[in-house]
């Protein structure tokens, strides 16, 4: 600009013009020299301002309300939060970041949020499959749990389950188990965000005894945490046919107490809802609202077994629900009315439920692809649920589901960081025509490439920096015998 300014001062030497013409040219540059070119300096030179991380290059994909997509774009991270969301050229002309991820050719959106898991179950991967959920439940899970879970065994458990969940482009997940104080330490050390809920129920858990023990502990994991930029305590009273409504009301009346999430599975057998309906005469989403358990602090999971008049007490609770279709198709438990709840307002997040015979993995990439396909081939419809809207439910509507929404579940300045990114080059991921299609249909949980959560990064070209990746794996593997052992009948 200085340079552009000061030229005309010497094209009079070069051509004959009339003086009054050349005075007038000289006083005009230097005006500009001395006034404007010097005030675009001062812009030009101005300190840029200081970042902690710049996502720079790549397509930016927002999931904002205007679900806006920004062609070689850049995300820059302040702290724990996002600054700014925009053009690359212009965001690295006005900010200087201590750290940078180079993302040209790249895709960066938010982090996945798995609504609904039970991490702590990855080890127990494979070892009751192709049954049904009351079997799966009574025959496996719950004698497994008994005999193994420690709380040694929860650590060890959700580093292997976030370990996988961070390599899938997860950010942040919601969990109920046992021994959570346990599961919230194991994501804490990863620098992973979740909705982490101590689960309660009528029969002996393997941490707590009776109900007034789990809610002795639940109260003091709700102190311990409260206040923690990553981890949101919560309380989980797991079911309705596993949890009597005094604990039902015990569960929620401490939530409300400390302002937490509560975290159930509901209506998810049909066992289950006609068990409601001959018992409590009401459907166990109206169950649950006549004893004032519902409302805009519940995260349900799978809400499959749900009619018009539950989808209407839903939405006029503001609850969210998380819809789980590799474990509702693998427990052949039913498929959720996703469009209907859609229709209605409900917001619909994805998960992955637990790792252990009703899944078996943690990958919301899946998740995605089989949420909109499950849906077309129930309704016999392509369009029954499209590329875009299964993406939304994986982010923005996910983080709606959760009831964070003010923090996570898209890019734009003053959410929280959590970003990721994923490489465009494999086989599978060309041509590229659609983003949404692309993430849909197409992508893996293998082209994440880089996690950021909360403005840290914590997979860095594919490897996880807060976590020791060999070290947890080969403790996983070390517990395969004693869990075999557990199963196997005394004598064999
Ligand atoms: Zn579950």
């Amino acid at each position: 600009m200085i340079s552009s300014c000061s030229e005309p001062a010497v094209v009079p030497v070069e051509f004959p013009i009339q003086m009054p013409v050349l005075v007038a040219a000289l006083s005009f540059c230097l005006f500009i020299l001395t006034g404007g070119c010097a005030a675009s300096f001062a812009q030009d030179a101005r300190p840029k301002e200081k970042a902690n991380l710049l996502l720079s290059g790549g397509t930016v994909l927002t999931m904002d309300a205007q679900n806006r997509l920004i062609d070689d774009g850049a995300v820059v991270i302040r702290g724990d939060t996002i600054v700014a969301v925009g053009r690359r050229a212009d965001l690295e002309s006005r900010y200087q970041a201590v750290r940078r991820i180079d993302a040209r050719g790249k895709l960066v959106m938010p982090g996945l949020i798995n609504g609904h898991t039970h991490a702590t179950m990855s080890l127990f991967r494979g070892i009751a499959d192709d049954v049904n959920l009351q079997d799966w439940l009574t025959k496996f899970i719950f004698p497994a749990e008994a005999k193994n879970v420690t709380e040694n065994f929860v650590s060890a458990g959700t580093q292997l389950g976030v370990l996988e969940m961070i390599h899938g482009g997860t950010t942040t997940y919601v969990d109920m188990y046992y021994f959570e104080d346990a599961v919230a330490r194991a994501t804490k050390a990863a620098g992973m965000r979740g909705v982490l809920g101590e689960t309660m129920l009528d029969f002996p858990a393997p941490d707590n005894k009776s109900v007034a023990a789990a809610l002795s502990y639940t109260e003091t994991f709700l102190k311990h945490w409260k206040g923690d930029p990553l981890i949101r305590a919560a309380v989980a009273p797991h079911a309705i046919y596993t949890a009597s409504e005094a604990t039902l009301r015990a569960a929620s009346g401490l939530a409300r107490r400390y302002q937490a999430p509560i975290v159930i599975h509901v209506a998810e057998t049909k066992k289950e809802a006609d068990d409601s309906r001959a018992k409590n005469h009401a459907s166990p989403v109206v169950y649950l609202d006549r004893i004032g358990l519902l409302g805009p602090d519940v995260i349900a999971a799978h809400c499959i077994w749900i009619d018009a008049t539950d989808i209407a007490v839903l939405a006029k609770k503001n609850v969210g629900c998380v819809h789980n279709p590799s474990s509702n198709m693998m427990l052949a438990s039913g498929v959720a009315p996703v469009g209907a709840m859609l229709a209605a307002h409900v917001p619909v997040g994805l998960g992955t439920d637990g790792p252990a015979g009703s899944n078996n993995d943690l990958d919301m990439m899946e998740e995605i692809d089989l949420a909109a396909k499950l849906q077309k081939i129930t309704r016999m419809d392509p369009q029954a649920l499209g590329a875009q809207k299964v993406v939304e439910m994986a982010t923005s509507l996910g983080a709606r589901a959760i009831h964070m929404e003010k923090e996570i579940g898209s890019l734009e300045p003053g959410k929280k960081a959590d970003v990721i990114v994923l490489d465009l080059d494999a086989p599978h991921a060309v041509p590229l025509y659609n983003f949404y299609s692309q993430i849909a249909y197409a992508l893996k949980a293998s082209d994440v490439r880089s996690v950021v959560i909360g403005g840290r990064i914590v997979m860095e070209n594919r490897r996880v920096l807060t976590l020791d990746e060999p070290a947890i794996v080969a403790n996983a593997r070390s517990y395969r015998t004693q869990v075999q052992k557990s199963l196997s009948p005394p004598g064999h």
